[in-house]
């Protein structure tokens, strides 16, 4: 209905003004505007052509501009901005109700406002629904776009970079193998070495991971969180941050069942292994049949003819070292790693924990990008600003690129081991997927701990579980790798009788709020490596929780396994007596029916267990009231020997029946 092709007096921002004007009425609220947009050009052209030159029909139109805001303010009940625009509004799940003012150009205050008129008072901080948000914007005369609630994560990860982007980065190596084997003792031995090189200035400390460089030049990642557990919590959460695995077996031991498990956990993550053949300094070494073991599990070192690089080491004399890191760098040069290191970071946690002194400390793993202190970053449900960034030898450094393992303070708390870490352009979109993943993770919690019942099996098989006796647990601790590999030691330690029941784990010490959730399901507190914060002993101590604090993850382990053989309900284990034949029954006042018998065959006890037995059948069981010998009552009757017998509660027995008599003895039975 207008032609805004035709220049009029006002020029382009008047033109641009009833654009918009117009737009607002094309969303379709604003009937009225719709009216004036129509009518207002032909009462404007109409007075151009009068008044061009006075100017002061400028002044009348700026009114009728300015009484139709006003109009159209006193019908929606909030101040207008000046330049009004009708924005397509991106609403999530959830948003803060500054983040959506941000959105739609509009000032908080006025969204505060609005939200006021409708009975709802929140402040700018506070998080309101999408519906609520669709209302809000629909109201102040925007589109709005729903995403949905995973569209969050959108884009975080896994956009390929250019090829010309990407630039060679040095190898992660994760060290896996047999408990006992020399894990921690290559770990260390490596560092030293590198120590002594003289590379690390002075102390190296221990950050979950370090890089040192090879005898050839290169650098390489190791991860130093040894064994399989971290590896594994890594891939079940979809990073990958290992090249190369390092395969330790003790040459006087052998493949043992850690080192098959640490074969089909790289197999399965499709990462190349490098043998070390670990302890060679030992009398008993024995490296050939560590060779020949590791062909049943179809791995076929080079000396064999096979492809798989190996090496024969000592960690504790430091032999072969070198050579073990020579081998490394050829092994990750034919994988051709590349990363682009211009852009922005994404990595993986190794480890993370809460620092008395230093907050929430997260060591990372950087993998693609650069990581610079002022970053916004996000793992997990939790996000920060990098206030500092510390390497593996203890100093602060500026960046980290790509394969390099940082320590980053400035997290809101402790990520998870293996969360991916990604950096995002501001901190509203930080704490829209921080506050997505938490809502998820309770979800999914809060789904676990729902029984739902459908269809006649799933009940049949919740009736099982709920018969099953739970031990509840809140278990804390000191670093995410220990609280993953407690809760996953804990929940392989029941059967279909008894079982564990992590309530909550977590990095931290013990707090009131985990005493107050235990409490609630009489549950008991592990604290390890932690201790409980005064708040939280006060509450355990007037709720009556118990906190029980460890430091070696098998004491712990071993205690609930003990607590958990305690609630098994003891093997009721039956003893065959002896049996008696009923010759005559006698009816005696007051006592009633007495069965006259001979003990046939082993021995009689009274308070025993009785079956009374007619032509094979069991016809009664109970105990055995009276037993006596004569005139008197006797502990016991053995065979060949007659006596006379009463019942608890049952009269009805006959000549001819037998009686077999039977202990029952409780066993303990132990997980
Ligand atoms: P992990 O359980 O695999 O981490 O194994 P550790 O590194 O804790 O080592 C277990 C034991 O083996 C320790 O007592 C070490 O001192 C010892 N050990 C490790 N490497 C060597 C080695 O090369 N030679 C000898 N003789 N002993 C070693
Ligand atoms: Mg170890």
């Amino acid at each position: 209905t207008v032609d805004l092709s035709k220049p009029d007096f006002h020029g382009k921002e008047a033109l641009e003004r009833r654009k918009n004007e117009i737009r607002v009425a094309n969303v379709g609220l604003e009937i009225d505007a719709h009216d004036d947009a129509r009518t207002a050009p032909t009462k404007e052209r109409g007075r151009l052509t009068i008044t061009t030159a006075t100017g002061s029909s400028g002044e009348d139109r700026t009114r009728s501009v300015a009484s139709y805001r006003r109009r159209v303010q006193r019908m929606k009940g909030v101040q207008e901005p000046k330049e009004k625009l009708a924005r397509e509004v991106t609403l999530p799940e959830t948003i803060t109700v500054q983040e959506l003012a941000n959105r739609m150009s509009e000032r908080a205050i006025d969204v505060v406002r609005l939200l006021m008129k409708q009975g709802v008072m929140k402040k700018s901080t506070d998080l309101i629904d999408a519906d609520t948000a669709q209302l809000l914007a629909e109201e102040l005369g925007h589109t709005v776009r729903r995403v949905a609630e995973s569209d969050v994560e959108e884009g975080l990860f896994d956009e390929a970079d250019p090829v010309e982007s990407l630039q060679p980065r040095p190898p992660v190596i994760t060290i896996m193998g047999h408990v006992d084997h020399g894990k921690t003792s290559l770990l260390d031995a490596i560092r030293h070495t590198s120590v002594q090189r003289g590379e690390a200035g002075g102390i190296t400390q221990h950050i979950g991971a370090y890089q040192v460089t090879s005898p050839l030049g290169g650098k390489l990642t190791f991860i130093d969180t040894p064994g399989h557990a971290a590896f594994t919590a890594m891939r079940a959460r979809g990073a990958k941050a290992t090249d190369i695995v390092v395969l330790v077996v003790a040459a006087d031991d052998g493949v043992m069942p850690q080192t098959a498990e640490a074969i089909n956990h790289a197999r399965a993550a499709g990462v190349p292994i490098i043998v070390a053949i670990n302890k060679i300094d030992k009398e008993d070494a024995n490296p050939g049949k560590v060779r020949g073991e590791l062909l049943q599990y179809e791995i076929q070192v080079e000396s064999l003819g096979g492809e798989t690089l190996e090496v024969e080491v000592s960690a504790k004399t430091g032999e072969n070292l070198d050579k073990l890191l020579e081998i490394i760098q050829l092994q990750s040069e034919i994988l051709e790693l590349k990363a682009n290191p211009d852009r922005t970071a994404e990595g993986t946690v190794i480890e993370a924990k809460l620092d008395r002194g230093r907050g929430p400390v997260a060591t990372v793993l950087v993998q693609r990008g650069t990581l610079r202190q002022g970053d916004i970053i996000v793992a997990g449900s939790e996000w920060g600003r990098v206030r500092a960034l510390v390497d593996d030898k203890g100093g602060n450094v500026a960046e980290a690129g790509p394969s390099t393992p940082v320590e980053i303070l400035g997290f809101n708390g402790a990520p998870e081991a293996g969360d991916r870490l990604a950096v995002v352009e501001n901190e509203a979109r930080a704490r829209e997927i921080a506050e997505y993943r938490t809502r998820q993770k309770r979800e999914k919690a809060a789904a676990r701990a729902t029984v739902r019942v459908s269809g006649l099996e799933e009940m049949m098989s919740q009736i099982k579980v709920a018969g099953r006796k739970e031990l509840p647990l809140v278990i804390k601790g000191d670093v995410q790798g220990s609280v993953e590999a407690i809760v996953q030691a804990l929940e392989k330690i029941g059967n279909d009788e008894v079982g564990v029941r992590v309530l909550l784990s977590g990095v931290g010490g013990v707090t009131e709020s985990d005493v107050i959730l235990a409490s609630a399901s009489n549950a008991a507190v592990l604290g390890f490596n932690v201790r409980a914060l005064k708040e939280a002993r006060d509450a355990a101590e007037r709720t009556g929780t118990e906190i029980r604090y460890y430091n070696i993850i098998y004491d712990l382990v071993d205690d609930i396994k003990s607590t958990m053989s305690g609630m098994l309900s003891p093997e009721r284990r039956e003893e065959f007596l002896g049996n008696a034949q009923i010759l005559e029954i006698f009816s005696v006042t007051k006592v009633g029916k007495i069965a006259g018998c001979l003990v046939t065959e082993g021995v009689v006890q009274k308070g025993a267990g009785v079956r009374l037995i007619r032509d094979n059948v069991v016809i009664h069981e109970g105990k055995l009231a009276t037993l006596k010998r004569f005139k008197d009552d006797v502990p016991e009757v053995r065979a060949g020997t007659e006596c006379g017998m009463s019942f608890e509660n049952y009269q009805d027995m006959r000549a001819g029946d037998v009686i077999e008599c039977y202990r029952v003895t409780e066993v303990k039975r132990s997980l």
